[in-house]
């Protein structure tokens, strides 16, 4: 027996919940988790999300820092709309309750990161992405509309064989679940928000359950891929078998740490850029793998030694307790660490309402390719995305909809 639904969404990131939330207002709403309900990359970001909210910042400055990160192979509209909305979508944000810092006039506390001329980062300490999954999850709560199915992967998309090629609607999807039984899932609208695919990589920031899936499922029906090379790597992870998902905050580079050879302690940094360990975040990842295939190394050496264990412990407890965790006590010895994949950067191809090259599907968040990030993402633009488009899709996704084929799936 199909289970069927009037909005089919893939993905319980900060992108699949959006959608979730303005779509139960015109209809029944599935959200499919591969694990459980909050497992993604949303709930393991932590530097924030970024609007133009300071009197001293404009539409047009976001803008540029986001074009100059991506190498300029950005899609402009698409950067102006994701720019322009933004602001609102946060607001709407705190407003369902999520809780972020904020000033003593109430006004949010706005920080500043890598690539942005000026501070427009709404975070919520260094844990944005936990707070933004827990008031999103709380919201979707208090709607009967929403229905989750936790342990629940999508692995094909169903199309309609009966219509002429090209034309064939995306009617909904199989998936596996935690019993080994395989389901039949129908919606009326079909939406992929299964987020990046970090795990193909040996490396990465990503949590288990970041594979590709949805692009792997929206290539296997023919929809349009674009950008897949232009995967972001971030430079530092925790190098150890057990701790591949550890990120090493750039932070502890902006504090003076020093990257060091692991066979001569020798600082390599400065042959690459004139900024040494503080260069853009793709050229110290290209040094630290070009240096890495160089000497044969398994990994570099993140030195913080010469800061001291009281400040170390005071201002990284987070990092600090966790290298200790795996037996590096970064006060009196480096850190090992190697680049690790961290954003997707390309992926399934939309227009500005979350359209795919496929009738019936949709993609949103970090499985989608939107032209926003072009080469290269800045900092803090992916919950900005997903929150962007997650809205924006539903509009589109509630275009009149054809009669669901009664012949699937049994006739396979
Ligand atoms: C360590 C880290 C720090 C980050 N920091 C920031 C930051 O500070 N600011 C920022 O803007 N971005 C940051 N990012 C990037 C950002 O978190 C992600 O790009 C964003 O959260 C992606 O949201 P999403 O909804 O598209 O996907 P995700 O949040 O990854 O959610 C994907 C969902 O899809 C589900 N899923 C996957 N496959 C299937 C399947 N086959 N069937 C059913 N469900 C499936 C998963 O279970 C999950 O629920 C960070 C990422 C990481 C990893």
């Amino acid at each position: 027996m199909a289970r069927s639904f009037d909005f089919l969404v893939m993905g319980g990131g900060v992108a699949g919940l959006s959608f979730a939330l303005e779509a139960a207002r015109h209809g029944t709403v599935a959200v499919l988790t591969k694990r459980s309900r909050s497992e993604g990359n949303t709930v393991y970001a932590q530097g924030g999300i970024a609007a133009v909210l300071a009197d001293d910042d404009s539409f047009e400055r976001h803008v540029e820092d986001t074009i100059v990160a991506g190498a300029g192979l950005n899609k402009r509209s698409i950067v102006e709309i994701t720019v322009k909305e933004g602001p609102a979508r946060l607001k709407a944000l705190a407003a369902m309750g999520a809780e972020f810092n904020r000033k003593a006039n109430g006004d949010f506390d706005l920080t500043r990161e890598g690539g942005h001329s000026k501070r427009r980062i709404v975070h919520s300490g260094d844990v944005t992405g936990k707070e933004v999954e827990r008031a999103m999850l709380a919201a979707c709560d208090e709607l009967p509309n929403i229905t989750f199915f936790p342990d629940a992967t999508a692995i094909d998309l169903i199309r309609d064989r009966e219509a002429p090629h090209g034309k064939a609607r995306v009617q909904g999807v199989y998936v596996l679940l935690d019993d080994g039984v395989i389901e039949t899932f129908l919606g009326k609208v079909t939406v992929l928000a299964t987020g990046g695919a970090g795990k193909v990589y040996l490396y990465t920031s990503n949590p288990d359950v970041a594979t590709g899936d949805g692009v792997a499922m929206a290539y296997r029906a023919g929809a349009r891929i674009a950008n897949m090379e232009f995967y972001q790597f971030h430079p530092t992870c925790l190098f150890h078998p057990d701790a591949k998902s550890f990120l090493i905050s750039e932070a502890l580079r902006g504090e003076g740490g020093k990257l060091r050879l692991k066979s001569t302690g020798e600082r390599f940094m400065k042959r690459y850029h004139e900024l040494a360990e503080l260069a853009p975040r793709d050229v110290v990842a290209r040094a630290i793998d070009a240096e890495m295939k160089r000497t044969g190394a398994d990994c570099v050496h993140l030195d913080m030694t010469h800061l001291g264990k009281a400040y170390l412990v005071e201002r990284f407890p987070t990092i600090y307790a966790t290298c200790r965790e795996f037996g590096v006590d970064m006060a009196v010895q480096p850190i090992p660490v190697v680049p690790a994949a961290h954003y997707m950067c390309g992926g399934i191809v939309t227009d500005e309402h979350g359209r795919t090259s496929l009738p019936g599907l949709y993609a949103i968040g970090e499985v989608s390719c939107t032209g926003l990030h072009g080469a290269n993402r800045l900092a803090s633009n992916s919950l900005l995305e997903g929150l962007v488009f997650g809205h924006r899709a539903v509009a589109a996704a509630r275009e009149p909809w054809p009669a669901l084929h009664a012949r699937l799936p049994e006739d396979r």
